[in-house]
């Protein structure tokens, strides 16, 4: 453990304020970035609701601009890099994703070598993995499989992850550096949300409790709870594992409606409009003539998939929060916020 900050990108985002907190819980001292600073003294605020936050700080900085890159990794010990847009739907132009995501993650990367910072882990995605493979596929997903960008039907969300770890990774190896690097790929978060800048994958929740769904489209989902996304990334700083681990951040892999029903079986009446069954894919298809976030999921209608992340629970010693306690985990932290 270093004495110096970690610093987080993106301090404002659902996942890394819980890696803020995992952190600070851990005696860390924590710096992380935001676009406005508004927005870090509302993750200040939040996270002193769960922790003593006097180690931690903000500075501003966009993925976008080189402005501020210098400053907020002076002195640092080590860097989380979370910070990347998550949209519901597909963006007019995919520049809107790639470039934050690719350009500025050579930008958090060029600025973390070019200060002496050891480590840097960088939150991925399992939309990294698993997207534009063959449906009649049965061999598991693990740690070595790749998202093809160019296939047919991948959307701006997935290249953009896709190219932005590739990118690093090309970085870290062609630029020599001594620097100790490793990717979290995590699957579709669930677990609690803090406060109300709940991001995207607690927005499919709310739509469900809402009751804006008759039922769920016949696709797979790998999960994980945002607790145990947080950890890892801690212990992908801390771990005696050599540089380049590629952690598969997964609980489960199931069916879009296997998320459903454990919260309607643990939240009763409140999650009265929760689906409880399936949608035939002509539905979905039907719907998704007129609504453009349905059309994103398309491609992955019938697709069940496996993953085998043995690799990633031994080198960390990982122990997930299974999906029946983290979905209804993320349910009732909304209903709680008010926020359905
Ligand atoms: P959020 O939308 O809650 O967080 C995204 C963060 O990125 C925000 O802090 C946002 O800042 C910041 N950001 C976006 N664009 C820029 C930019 N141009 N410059 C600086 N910061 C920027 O999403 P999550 O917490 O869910 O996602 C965090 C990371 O985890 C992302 O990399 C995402 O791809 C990845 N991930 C998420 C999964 C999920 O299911 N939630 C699954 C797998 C991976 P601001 O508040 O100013 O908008």
């Amino acid at each position: 453990m270093t004495d110096k900050p970690i610093l987080i990108t993106g301090l404002s985002g659902f996942i890394a304020k819980q890696c803020a907190l995992e952190l600070l819980k851990h005696g860390y001292s924590v710096r992380g970035t935001v676009r406005r600073m508004a927005k870090a003294d509302e993750a200040r605020a939040t996270l002193a609701k769960y922790c003593d936050t006097t180690k931690l700080t903000a500075v501003e900085a966009d993925l976008l601009s080189d402005a501020g890159w210098a400053d907020a990794m002076e002195g640092v010990g080590g860097v989380l890099h979370v910070a990347s847009p998550f949209p519901t739907g597909e963006p007019k132009d995919p520049d809107e994703l790639l470039r934050p995501a690719v350009d500025g993650t050579l930008r958090v990367l060029r600025a973390a070598v070019a200060a002496g910072v050891p480590r840097v882990v960088q939150t991925s995605s399992m939309v990294a993995v698993i997207g534009g493979h063959q449906h009649k596929r049965t061999k598991p997903f693990d740690e070595d499989d790749w998202t093809d960008a160019d296939a047919p039907g991948i959307t701006a969300y997935y290249r953009s992850k896709t190219l932005a770890e590739k990118a690093a990774r090309d970085f870290v190896s062609t630029t020599g550096t001594s620097l100790h690097f490793s990717t979290v790929n995590p699957g579709f978060v669930l677990g609690p949300v803090l406060d109300n800048d709940i991001g995207t994958s607690a927005e499919v929740i709310q739509m469900l409790l809402r009751g804006k769904y008759p039922g769920t489209p016949r696709i797979h989902f790998a999960v994980v709870d945002v607790r145990d996304v947080a950890k890892m990334h801690r212990l992908a700083l801390e771990s005696a594992e050599p540089s380049g681990g590629r952690y598969v951040a997964v609980s489960e892999a199931l069916r879009f409606l296997d998320i459903a029903l454990p919260i309607r079986r643990e939240l009763g009446r409140a999650a009265r409009k929760v689906p409880s069954r399936e949608l035939p894919d002509f539905l979905i298809r039907l719907i998704a003539l007129f609504d453009p976030t349905a059309r994103t999921i398309l491609p992955d209608l019938g697709f069940k998939f496996r993953v085998d992340n043995s690799r990633t629970r031994r080198a960390l010693k990982m122990e997930f929060i299974p999906v029946a306690e983290s979905a209804p985990a993320m349910a009732s932290s909304l209903i709680q916020l008010s926020l359905v």
